[in-house]
């Protein structure tokens, strides 16, 4: 058994959300697709989550809007961390991602983060606001939180972000760039960041920007599976049950968490 087993942690905020809020809702849709009887709670290669300890549940943070709900979200992971359980983020929209990373740091210092989007998510600020969900990576950037940042699944890129990801040494492997199959490696500790409309609309179309052309869940479950080093976290962001369709975007979403619980149990990947 390894050290660190994963939990949980729900984090219901979409008040940074540009277009359509509703992704506030996503942790309890993807716990209920999760504990489906239409599905089970083993992962691909074998493990049952579902038994005892395993993969718990620290429940859902209580977020108030503006920098409350920064400060409510690192207290969140940071003592799902100070127990000393891996945690997987349930957004919520991709704002929360840089109140996670900063309990990350904290833990871990600068690690590598896997970013899979469609968007970039650099812009210095979004109407107004640099908390913006368009925003995180730039946030995470300029505090120096990541060692690197890697993104997957991007075709949504414009110039001001594409001089931003310049300005940040960002590696962006872009659609094109995964088509013709190149990867990205890392090595050491990672955090692995899924916003599920990186994933094409065909296969996940609860998402609040639905951007055609993108990965499969195969894609994803790949990546999870495949990459090296330790991963020291994870989230799964942007899924609006609002927009969702027959449950189909949280079954993804309950997938992927199976997937990274395992990957996570499964420890160290040389
Ligand atoms: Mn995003
Ligand atoms: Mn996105």
């Amino acid at each position: 058994m390894p050290e660190r087993l994963p939990r949980i942690i729900g984090l219901p905020y979409d008040a940074a959300s540009s277009f359509r809020r509703g992704a506030a809702d996503a942790p309890d849709a993807i716990r209920a697709a999760l504990h489906s009887p239409a599905g089970n709670l083993w992962s691909e290669d074998l493990l049952d989550l579902g038994s005892s300890g395993m993969l718990t549940d620290a429940g859902n943070v209580e977020v108030t809007p503006g920098e409350h709900a920064r400060r409510n979200i690192e207290a969140g992971i940071a003592s799902v961390l100070r127990d000393g359980a891996v945690p997987i983020a349930l957004g919520g929209d991709h704002a929360v991602t840089y109140a996670v990373l900063r309990a990350i740091h904290a833990e871990h210092g600068p690690c590598t983060i896997v970013h899979v989007d469609a968007h970039p998510d650099l812009y210095d600020e979004f109407e107004g606001d640099r908390y913006s969900h368009a925003c995180p990576f730039a946030r995470i950037m300029e505090e120096q939180l990541a060692a690197r940042l890697v993104q997957v699944g991007i075709r949504a890129m414009n110039g001001h972000q594409r001089a931003q990801a310049d300005r940040f040494g960002v590696e962006v492997f872009d659609m094109r760039a995964w088509e013709s199959g190149t990867r990205p490696l890392v090595r050491g500790p990672v955090y692995l960041s899924i916003d599920l409309d990186g994933i094409d609309p065909a296969h996940a179309p609860g998402v609040s920007h639905r951007e055609p052309g993108g990965l499969t869940v195969r894609d994803v479950v790949g990546l999870i599976q495949r990459v090296r080093g330790t991963l020291v976290g994870a989230d799964v962001v942007e899924l609006n049950p609002s927009r969702d369709v027959d449950d189909l975007t949280a079954r993804v979403a309950a997938k992927l968490v199976k997937e990274l619980a395992a990957r996570m149990i499964s420890g160290e990947r040389p």
